[in-house]
């Protein structure tokens, strides 16, 4: 991968970058799409990260199919696909981090207190790997995007980190490569998640002014799907991923969920400026 990015670079090919951990579906494809529209080159990683991974999670289950994910990378046209072994990327006696102090903290933080820096971790050294000069991240992992955006700024990586929109089945719910997890009935409840979003947005949009109020909106909404165990509903500052009290004119916020269905985890959340 490096021989072949400094490659590129010689030949002066602006690279656009996208790390996944595959199963690919339109959510990913729609950040491959936008590195194609943006840079002569297109690197796609598939790499199922086990540093990002607490003890109980889903790590060994998670789910891949690498014949499915390359032919449709074949289709999007992206030129490379990089996609190491565990052992390539940790090798005996690895032992080195990095951590994004406070934006790791709050959010998916709290339930997955090793998981940003894996994330963290395992992105840098992808970086260093591909040497891109754009690298793509969707909104749906907000918290992702601002401590790799935080990271890269931080350390100096000469790459631009760009935000793509949330990709959604038409009933709303998040594409997620979890989704295939969830039972029929839980499939049937999901998109309770979006519209308990979409219901913070429109109460701040109408006016209120007390983020306790729409934070209980949000509860509110989860738990009208009777099989939905919320992990955390909160209403942020979009920057700093702080929790407000008081919607000041013209901030942006960050409405963010994550519930369980059963073992599912699912995330998901919007972003509004207060009018
Ligand atoms: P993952 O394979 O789940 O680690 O995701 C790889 C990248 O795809 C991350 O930057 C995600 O934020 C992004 N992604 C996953 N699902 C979606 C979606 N539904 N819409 C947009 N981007 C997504």
């Amino acid at each position: 991968m490096r021989r072949v990015a400094e490659r590129l670079r010689r030949d002066g090919q602006g690279i656009g970058f996208v790390p996944t951990m595959g199963y690919l579906h339109e959510g990913h494809l729609a950040l491959v799409r936008a590195a194609r529209r943006e840079n002569d080159t297109v690197v796609v990683s598939i790499f199922v990260n086990p540093s990002q991974f607490g003890p109980d999670e889903d790590y060994r289950r998670y789910p891949r199919d690498f014949k499915r994910d390359r032919s449709l990378l074949e289709a999007q046209k992206a030129d490379y696909l990089f996609a190491p072994s565990v052992k390539t990327m940790y090798p005996e006696g690895f032992q080195t981090g990095v951590r994004v102090e406070k934006l790791s903290g709050p959010l998916c933080g709290v339930s997955r207190p090793v998981h940003f820096g894996g994330v963290a971790t395992v992105v840098a050294k992808l970086l260093n790997l591909v040497a891109p000069d754009r690298v793509y991240l969707g909104q749906k992992d907000y918290q992702q995007f601002k401590v790799v955006e935080r990271m890269v700024r931080d350390l100096d990586f000469p790459v631009e980190a760009r935000r793509v929109a949330t990709v959604r089945e038409k009933d709303g719910l998040a594409m997620s490569s979890r989704n295939v997890y969830l039972s029929a009935e839980e499939r049937r409840q999901a998109p309770a998640l979006y519209r308990a979003l979409c219901r913070a947005v429109a109460l701040i949009r109408s006016g209120e002014r007390h983020a306790g109020k729409v934070r209980q909106a949000l509860v509110q909404g989860a738990r009208s799907a009777p099989r939905a165990r919320v992990d955390y509903a909160e209403i942020v500052d979009a920057g700093t991923l702080e929790p407000v009290v008081k919607l000041k004119k013209g901030r942006t916020l960050l409405a963010a969920l994550a519930v369980f269905f059963g073992e599912t985890r699912l995330i998901d959340n919007c972003l509004v400026k207060v009018p």
